[in-house]
């Protein structure tokens, strides 16, 4: 069977970095909005683990090829869309150059991070200083976030959000 979303132009590679380890790079400039690397789920874990992402409050995943190979930032340029077989695609949120690194923000996948040395090396300017969940962030970061989540966190900040507003009207 030809999957016609496999289709799509790989513009990266995995190389070596002499600070973060491996790390996944453009080899041309990609646009924003362009679907970076596609998302293909390998198989479901039962629990979260390093290389896990989360797809649903309870439900976690490896995906298969490079997507596992591609780092944190707290500047990102890449966010997450969910596509039709329920993996994570990366998507551009900005021009990405030839030769960057290709980066998203683990909070983008993960409500919690468990896994991880907490200090974050990303080297970004608006590095928050150690790798952190959706919880624990800003309003503002989810907000400049939001088209580019898995839709499970922004369900679960809602019933959150019910919740509180349902205590307080008791
Ligand atoms: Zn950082």
């Amino acid at each position: 069977m030809i999957n016609q979303r496999t289709k799509i132009k790989e513009k990266y590679k995995l190389k070596k970095t002499p600070e973060k380890g491996e790390g996944i790079f453009a080899t041309e400039e990609i646009q924003e909005n362009e679907l970076v690397m596609l998302g293909v789920i390998e198989k479901s874990v039962n629990q979260n683990h390093s290389h896990a992402s989360q797809v649903g409050e309870f439900k976690h995943v490896l995906h298969a090829g490079q997507i596992s190979k591609v780092n944190h930032s707290c500047d990102p340029n890449c966010g997450i869309r969910v596509n039709d077989t329920g993996a994570h695609d990366f998507v551009a949120r900005r021009t990405i150059d030839t030769d960057e690194e290709i980066t998203f923000d683990y909070a983008m996948r993960n409500y919690s991070i468990d896994f991880f040395p907490t200090d974050c090396t990303c080297g970004a300017s608006e590095c928050r200083g150690s790798i952190t969940g959706w919880k624990s962030l800003s309003e503002e970061i989810k907000e400049s976030y939001s088209t580019f989540v898995a839709p499970y966190l922004l369900e679960m900040d809602s019933r959150v959000t019910t919740r509180v507003l349902s205590l307080q009207n008791d």
